[in-house]
């Protein structure tokens, strides 16, 4: 069987069509968009979760415009990835209309 590859949803690399993680940048599930706070399956155009109620729209902080909560904005394609600053969560996430680190919960700048 061939391989083939895909583009990880997260970090636009392109990595293996079977890969359950995404071995570039970490992602578990690189082809499905999932909640980030409970990880249920949702769909692009979809406001909140399904399962939570999170808030799935955002605002770019790079072009301005709405965008899912995705890793990569739908309009200008920056990535929306931010770090937790905190030195002992450090997690990496994508940009929440929370504001705020979905592990430890603090409030980013
Ligand atoms: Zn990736
Ligand atoms: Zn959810
Ligand atoms: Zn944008
Ligand atoms: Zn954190």
């Amino acid at each position: 069987m061939a391989t083939y590859k895909k583009f990880c949803m997260h970090c636009s690399g392109l990595i293996p069509g079977d890969s359950k993680l995404c071995p570039l940048c970490g992602a578990d599930d690189p082809f499905e968009l999932r909640c980030p706070k409970c990880r249920n399956p949702v769909e692009r155009n979809w406001l909140i979760c399904s399962s939570c109620g999170f808030s799935l729209n955002i605002r770019c902080p790079f072009c301005g415009k709405g965008t899912f909560s995705a890793p990569v904005c739908s309009s200008c394609g920056a990535q929306l990835i931010v770090r937790c600053s905190s030195k002992r969560c450090a997690e990496l996430q994508v940009i929440t209309a929370s504001n705020r680190c979905l592990k430890c919960g603090k409030a980013f700048k």
